[in-house]
C-alpha cells in the first residue's frame, strides 16, 4: 500500500521501560491526505513523532510501521528522510553559521546523491531560482533565506523554517508536530496556510495539535483522536469542531474508563 502505514505500534522510554507511551497506534496515511492527529497533552502525539522519525530516546517494541511499502523502523533517520518522509524534529535546533538557504541546499544535494551516487548537485542559479520560486509561493519574504539557521529563531519562525524546508523537499509525507508552545496567533495562521499550499496529490500530510484552531486553516480530511497512547476515535473534520466545543473531557470519561 502507499503511503504511511502504521499498525499496532508500542512505543516505550528506551531510559525507562516500565513506561510504555504508546500502546498500540493504528494509522495509515494515503498520498494526498491531511490528517489531523488531536488529543490532550501527554496521549503521547509527539512520541508518536519522534518514533516515526526513529528517536534514540523512543524504542519500538512492538507493531510495525511501513513507508510505500518499506519496513521504516529499520532505517536510520536519515535513510528514513532519503525516502520521502519529513519530520520536522530531524534538524539540529541550530547550527551556527549555517544560513537557511545553504542548509537548504546542503539537505537537496544529499538527497539527490543518496538517489545517485554520481549526482553533482544543484546548481546554485537552479538553486536560487527554486528557493525564490518557493519562497514567493509561500509568501515569505526572500531575506528569509539569509537567516542562520534557527540562530535566534523565533518559535514562529523556525515553524517557517520548516514549512520552506517542507516546500524545498517536496516529501510524500510531512509529519508537523504544532508543540503546544504556544504560537502567536499571526504565526500559528502563517504555518497553517503555509502547510495548507503545500498539500497536492503526491504528499501526505500529518498535522498534530491540540487545538482545533490550527484546522481553521488547514482542512484535514480526516481528524484521529489520541488518548493514553492509542488512537481512539477517527472521523472526518466534524470531529475537530465536535472536540472545539466539548473539549476532551468527554473522551476522558469515555475512554479512561475502559483503562480502569
Ligand atoms: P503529547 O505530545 O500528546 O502531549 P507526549 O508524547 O509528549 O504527549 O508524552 C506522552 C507521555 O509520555 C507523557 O506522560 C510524557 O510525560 C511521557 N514522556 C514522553 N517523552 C518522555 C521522556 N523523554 N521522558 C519522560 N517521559 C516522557
Ligand atoms: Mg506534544
Amino acid at each position: 500500500m502507499s503511503g504511511l502505514v502504521i499498525r499496532n505500534l508500542h512505543v516505550r522510554l528506551e531510559e525507562d521501560p516500565e513506561v510504555e507511551i504508546l500502546k498500540g497506534v493504528d494509522l495509515t496515511i494515503q498520498k494526498g491526505e491531511v490528517h489531523a492527529l488531536m488529543g490532550p497533552n501527554g496521549s503521547g502525539k509527539s512520541t508518536l513523532s519522534y518514533a516515526l522519525m526513529g528517536h534514540p530516546k523512543y524504542e519500538v517494541t512492538d507493531g510495525t510501521v511501513e513507508f510505500d511499502g518499506t519496513d521504516i523502523l529499520e532505517l536510520a533517520p536519515n535513510e528514513r528522510a532519503q525516502l520521502g518522509m519529513f519530520l520536522a524534529f530531524q534538524y539540529p535546533v541550530s547550527i551556527p553559521g549555517v544560513s537557511m538557504a545553504n542548509f537548504l541546499r546542503l539537505s537537496i544535494n544529499a538527497r539527490r546523491k543518496a538517489e545517485d551516487p554520481e549526482d553533482k548537485g544543484i546548481s546554485i542559479p537552479d538553486f536560487r531560482r527554486l528557493l525564490k520560486a518557493k519562497m514567493d509561493a509561500l509568501g515569505m519574504d526572500h531575506s528569509f533565506a539569509g537567516r542562520y539557521l534557527n540562530e535566534g529563531f523565533s518559535g514562529g519562525e523556525k515553524k517557517k523554517a520548516e514549512v520552506l524546508q517542507m516546500a524545498v523537499m517536496e516529501p510524500h509525507i510531512a509529519i508537523m508536530d504544532e508543540t503546544d508552545s504556544g504560537l502567536d496567533i499571526d504565526a500559528l495562521r502563517t504555518v497553517a496556510e503555509g502547510v495548507d499550499k503545500l498539500r497536492g496529490p503526491e504528499m501526505g500530510i500529518l498535522v498534530i495539535t491540540h487545538y482545533q484552531r490550527m484546522l481553521n486553516y488547514i482542512k484535514p480530511d480526516y481528524v484521529h483522536i489520541m488518548f493514553e497512547g492509542r488512537v481512539v476515535q477517527s472521523g472526518g473534520p466534524e470531529l475537530a469542531m465536535e472536540l472545539e466545543e466539548k473539549g476532551y473531557e468527554e473522551i476522558r470519561k469515555k475512554y479512561a474508563k475502559q483503562v480502569a
